[in-house]
């Protein structure tokens, strides 16, 4: 039978929960467990595919095309776990499911409410999980406890675990301990309320994990111990990490959380794999043996979590490296006003992001001409690719005006447009080409070097392509179209052989890479980089005045 862990939140929001479910399901998996994660989002958007980067950050897409939370990018880096479109589940969602079936007469004439019928559907959602190969699903209840909005999905999981027996289920509980600067102490107060809270809705938690900068005492841990009904072996402490919240699963693992949750779920270990690949992965990102600086020239890049996976994807390729990799923040609207080589000089590569919308779309543009000018390694990400074929067109090919339609509908040459099949669609939400394709790659090309095979699969989000009728033109004056999607016969990578190293996808990789298993493009666009980065250091070297 699956087993359950739940993990929330008190005292703040942004604690890590996601992080935290995320290390958990790995420290399972070092014992052979399956695991599956899923997160509830107590917000009423239907998914956050609509959401503003600046309220919601990356949208993260699964390859079965859901348009999710972030935090299943952790899920997925940290486990190989079960992740599909029931690993996100929002209130909107469970009311839309509610409503259809109140509307087709399936609670034959009863009085819908929240007890039981929404509560049973967030049931549903936990049990889509706990298919027969799974040992344990991880769900994380998004928000704070004490929130409004949050107290079905408790109620909820309180529910659970009385149907599904407590033996099979882990309640795990994640708060702040604040340090208060001066009192010179750690406080617990919020941490006690919090639980309080928790047991109030009928919830006792069976481990805590509190966020601290400093290292909890003895007298605390049997504080929080004693006030809240926890047995102090299960009072964790998750200290602010060092290098990287990959250090996370070590820093439990030294507390033995996962012994106390084999323990308090009645696990057996099935096969003990144990962590070395983790631990090298980790000594190669504590000690690099070479740096290099890349650019991400994008609209969002005041904020921290709107390229996630790109950020943590460029990491993966410096540890593939064993490379530091520095990111350089510009905004694209900067750009344009301050010019590409005040901002981008010095860079080893250049990446520009996914995006929407036309603020800072000339910016990128520069950026592009930049990296092909100046032999200067490029990974143009969707949006990215789009606009690495429009700068082609109109500085190579000499197309003036060239454009996507998403951003000039009258452009006279669209070398990147809408499929007949996007033009009629009206709703915004999960209609975009969406989730995993496959890909055919071109013999000889830098994308089959990389993935060292012929056919790949990624994950899309976007409406428009490059327009077919540009191939031959662009393929004679130097760009070669290296990955196509086989049955739809769209273009899905593009190179310029003869450039040191410039790529554009029409889809995602950033949503596949691991740091154990860096992806293949963003470990070859550092390689480059560094080379780059390299001859730069070289040249500064010889110009340098040489001291008699
Ligand atoms: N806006 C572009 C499109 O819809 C690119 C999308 C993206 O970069 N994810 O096709």
């Amino acid at each position: 039978m699956t087993k359950h862990i739940f993990v929330t939140g008190g005292v703040v929001s942004s604690l890590g929960k996601g992080l935290t479910s995320a290390a958990i399901g790995m420290l399972l998996e070092c014992r052979g467990l399956k695991v599956s994660l899923q997160k509830f989002d107590p917000y009423i958007n239907v998914d956050p595919g609509t959401m503003n980067p600046f309220q919601h950050g990356e949208v993260y897409v699964t390859d079965d095309g859901a348009e999710t939370d972030l935090d299943l990018g952790h899920y997925e880096r940290f486990t190989n776990g079960v992740i599909n479109r029931n690993s996100n589940v929002t209130t909107g969602l469970v009311y839309q499911t509610v409503i259809r079936k109140e509307r087709r007469g399936d609670y034959n004439g009863g009085t819908v409410q929240v007890v039981p019928h929404i509560t049973d559907e967030i049931q549903r959602a936990v049990q889509k999980l706990a298919t027969p190969e799974v040992d344990v699903v991880i769900t994380e209840i998004g928000g704070t406890v004490g929130d409004i909005e949050g107290l079905p999905f408790l109620e909820a999981i309180r529910q659970f675990a009385l149907n599904r027996g407590r033996d099979n289920v882990v309640f795990i509980h994640l708060t702040l301990l604040p340090f208060l600067r001066a009192a010179g102490e750690v406080k617990t107060k919020p941490t006690q309320h919090s639980v309080q809270k928790l047991r109030e809705i009928g919830i006792v938690p069976d481990v805590l994990i509190c966020r601290t900068e400093k290292s909890l005492s003895e007298d605390n841990r049997k504080k929080i111990s004693l006030f809240c009904n926890v047995e102090p072996k299960a009072v964790i402490e998750e200290k602010d990490v060092e290098h990287s919240v990959y250090e996370l699963p070590l820093m439990f693992i030294n507390q033995g959380l996962d012994d106390l949750i084999y323990r308090k779920l009645g696990l057996v270990v099935k096969e003990e794999r144990g962590i070395d690949a983790w631990l090298d992965m980790l000594e190669s990102l504590r000690n690099p043996r070479f740096s290099v600086e890349i650019g991400v020239v994008g609209k969002y890049i005041t904020l921290k979590d709107a390229y996630k996976s790109i950020y943590e994807s460029l990491d993966h390729g410096g540890i593939a490296n064993r490379a530091r990799v520095n990111i350089r923040k510009i905004s694209a609207e900067e750009v344009e006003h301050s010019g590409a080589e005040k901002l981008l000089g010095g860079l080893g590569g250049i990446l520009v992001p996914g995006g929407f919308g036309e603020r800072g779309i000339e910016g990128k543009i520069h950026a592009v001409r930049f990296a092909r000018e100046r032999r200067i390694p490029y990974f143009g990400l969707c949006l990215g690719m789009q606009l690495a074929c429009v700068e082609f067109a109109r500085n190579v090919l000499g197309f003036k005006g060239a454009h996507s339609t998403e951003f000039d509908r009258e452009t006279p040459h669209p070398v990147i447009t809408l499929l007949s099949g996007q033009k009629a669609v009206e709703d915004l939400g999960g209609t975009m080409r969406l989730g995993g394709y496959q890909c055919r790659l071109a013999e000889g090309s830098l994308a089959m070097k990389a993935y060292g095979a012929r056919e790949i699969r990624e994950r899309h989000r976007h409406r428009y392509e490059f327009n077919n009728r540009y191939r031959e033109g662009f393929a004679a004056s130097g760009m070669a179209f290296s990955g196509i999607c086989p049955d739809k016969d769209l273009v899905e990578m593009i190179e310029i052989p003869g450039h040191p190293w410039f790529v554009g996808v029409q889809f995602h990789p950033e949503f596949q890479s691991k740091p154990v298993n860096p992806h293949p493009l963003f470990r070859d666009f550092i390689r480059a980089a560094l080379e780059k980065q390299a001859e730069l250091g070289r040249a500064a070297s010889e110009a340098a005045p040489q001291c008699a």
